[in-house]
């Protein structure tokens, strides 16, 4: 009778693990273009105000048949995509079992993002290629040491895109007259600023999509390593563009607001975003970084990288290294529950953003 519980427990035991293996590689295949191709077509029917969504872009019109150099004054537009099509998941046992009933989001995002976005270039005569730089380490997400992976690329491979997107996949431009075009003031060009952007209004918020001559990026060394998890990078990055006294534009004319200048495909029930602070991380992203930046990345690139999604998308994987002495925070497991106390910082050095409004509500409430 033993024996045959026991022979019964084990071959539930074994059906269970090879229905979670199943599952498991099923969803977190690598991305292959042929999935993502099929998800383009199934997603073309958007129907975003300002925009005709109808064609899926890869048809005849799309942007890869401008002739490069031939318009946008001779400029070519690299747009990097920092990307991890799984959220960040603490590596427990339950997070393995549940995580690959989590990683197709970012997919369908992408699969929607680069037809849409092909069209869109398209009607700005605007010639592009779009890397989506996919982080496949077991680190936490690290958006700005993407980004300099995806540039360090470009510089090798694509020399022609003199200017960058620095551009998050969730967010799409719903309004034809914001314009991908080279920033005709040299400076950079912030496409979802305050007021614009859907969720973010903070004054000097520099998230969502910018726009940056491949030059300018290189001169304020790319952006932090520091920030592992949500936040603060592209505040650190303001830094950096103010200390080179480049002049950010913002969009003019548009008048569609928060709700109808961009889509924001962003579902935070669905994907979380990745708040934790442990260690030090509070105390030492919160100022700005003289240290780490484009010249001192540390990544490796897989072997078939970049893999092709379009004639002028690609994938590259992407395994960021972390220095635990340094950055101990791009992993939390295991991290103490009280976080390092802060120490006093000089004024000129933070590089928290202000809520004047928050502020202001608090004034009125006390
Ligand atoms: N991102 C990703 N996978 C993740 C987390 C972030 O691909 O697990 C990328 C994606 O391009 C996303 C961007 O980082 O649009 C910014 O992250 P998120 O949308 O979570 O932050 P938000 O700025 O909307 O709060
Ligand atoms: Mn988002």
């Amino acid at each position: 009778m033993r024996t045959r519980t026991a022979a019964l427990l084990l071959a539930v035991l074994s059906f269970w693990l090879l229905l979670v293996t199943f599952i498991h590689f099923y969803f977190s295949r690598e991305m292959s273009s042929s999935s993502l191709r099929q998800a383009s077509s199934s997603n073309s029917g958007d129907n975003t105000p300002g925009v005709d969504y109808s064609g899926n872009g890869y048809g005849s019109g799309g942007a890869r048949e401008i002739t490069q150099g031939a318009k946008n004054g001779g400029h070519k537009l690299c747009i990097i995509i920092p990307f991890r099509y799984c959220p960040y998941f603490p590596p427990t046992l339950f997070s393995l079992l549940i995580k690959p009933f989590f990683c197709r989001d970012r997919e369908d995002e992408l699969a929607r993002f680069l037809p849409y976005m092909d069209k869109f270039l398209a009607d700005q005569r605007v010639p592009y290629s779009v890397y989506v730089v996919n982080q496949t380490d077991a680190l936490r997400f690290n958006r700005a040491s993407l980004i300099n992976a995806g540039f360090l690329h470009v510089r090798e491979n694509d020399p022609s895109c003199d200017y960058l997107a620095l551009h998050d996949v969730d967010l799409l431009p719903a309004n034809r007259n914001l314009s991908y075009s080279f920033p005709a003031q040299g400076g950079p060009r912030h496409l979802s600023p305050p007021g614009l952007h859907p969720k973010y209004d903070y004054p000097n918020f520099l998230g969502g999509i910018l726009l940056i001559q491949a030059a300018h990026f290189e001169l304020v060394d790319g952006m932090t390593n520091n920030c592992w998890g949500w936040g603060l990078e592209d505040d650190e990055f303001l830094r950096r563009i103010w200390e080179a006294n480049l002049t950010i534009s913002r969009p003019e004319g548009i008048s569609s607001g928060k709700d109808d200048t961009f889509r924001h495909l962003h579902s935070p029930k669905v994907r979380q975003r990745d708040y934790q602070m442990c260690y030090n991380q509070r105390d030492l992203t919160r100022r700005r970084d003289r240290v780490t930046g484009l010249s001192t990345l540390k990544h490796r690139l897989s072997l078939d990288s970049p893999k092709r999604l379009a004639e002028n998308a690609f994938v590259l994987d992407v395994e960021l290294e972390c220095d635990l002495s340094k950055t101990p925070w791009c992993d939390c497991s295991g991290a103490p529950a009280t976080e390092a106390p802060l120490r006093p910082i000089e004024p000129g050095e933070n590089i928290m953003p202000r809520f004047p409004n928050r502020k202001r509500r608090k004034k009125k409430q006390q």
